[in-house]
């Protein structure tokens, strides 16, 4: 059974240790051969084995004993259009939730926004779970971005491997929480556009690059 099998149910475990997931919420993929390898539907993390993670091609079709997760379009479409995404992650994390109930982006309240790509993070159009409406609109909010949030629902992730989706949806639900509660004192003050083109550029060569 493959590595990437075994690293995909740990990511996953990790999500709900992080506070990212409780229950069956949630979802997680990573690209595999010419398609993906996805968690399936309806069942907790911590009794997942390799042979219940679902192989899927992009056309849609699946190889396994499970069904995949209800939200496979999103995945499917992501890998798709996307060659830099090696990892989708989907929770219906507390603070983003909250946020995305109430259909609002998250401005350029604090630089680290720009870890996602843009100078906001937006917010998806309300589609219903497990449809291709939701998938169309998941996908316009994420142009040029790295994550969005889904309306009345939670946030959507894509990293370079799953490492960097966990990374980054952990990163997500802080700066959620954060922007929270700064607003529940105030009107936080938003970085200027020429600020957060500073900081894009920054971003670009940070980190351990070499
Ligand atoms: P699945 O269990 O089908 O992955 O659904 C969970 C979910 O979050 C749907 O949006
Ligand atoms: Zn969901």
């Amino acid at each position: 059974m493959s590595t990437l099998r075994a690293e995909l149910i740990a990511t996953a475990r990790r999500m709900t240790a992080a506070g990212l997931n409780r229950g069956t919420a949630g979802n997680l993929s990573v690209r595999e051969r010419d398609g993906f390898l996805i968690t399936p539907t309806g069942m907790d993390y911590d009794v997942l084995t390799p042979s219940d993670i679902v192989f899927m091609h992009l056309d849609g079709s699946h190889e396994g004993r499970r069904k995949p997760s209800s939200e496979w379009r999103i995945h499917r479409d992501i890998y798709a259009a996307r060659a830099d995404a090696g990892a989708v992650l989907h929770a219906h994390a507390p603070f983003a939730t909250s946020l995305a109930c109430l259909r609002r982006e998250i401005p350029p309240f604090h630089y680290m926004i720009a870890r996602f790509g843009g100078t906001t993070v937006r917010c998806a159009d309300y589609a219903t779970f497990g449809t291709q409406p939701l998938s169309d609109a998941a996908l316009a909010a994420m142009a040029d971005r790295s994550a969005c949030l889904l309306a009345n629902h939670g946030m959507l992730v894509c990293g370079r491997d799953l490492k960097q989706a966990f990374d980054l949806g952990v990163e997500l639900e802080c700066l959620c929480e954060q922007y929270w509660r700064a607003c529940q004192i105030g009107e936080p003050v938003l970085l200027d556009a020429d600020e957060m083109q500073v900081v894009l550029e920054k971003f670009a060569g940070y980190g351990q690059q070499d």
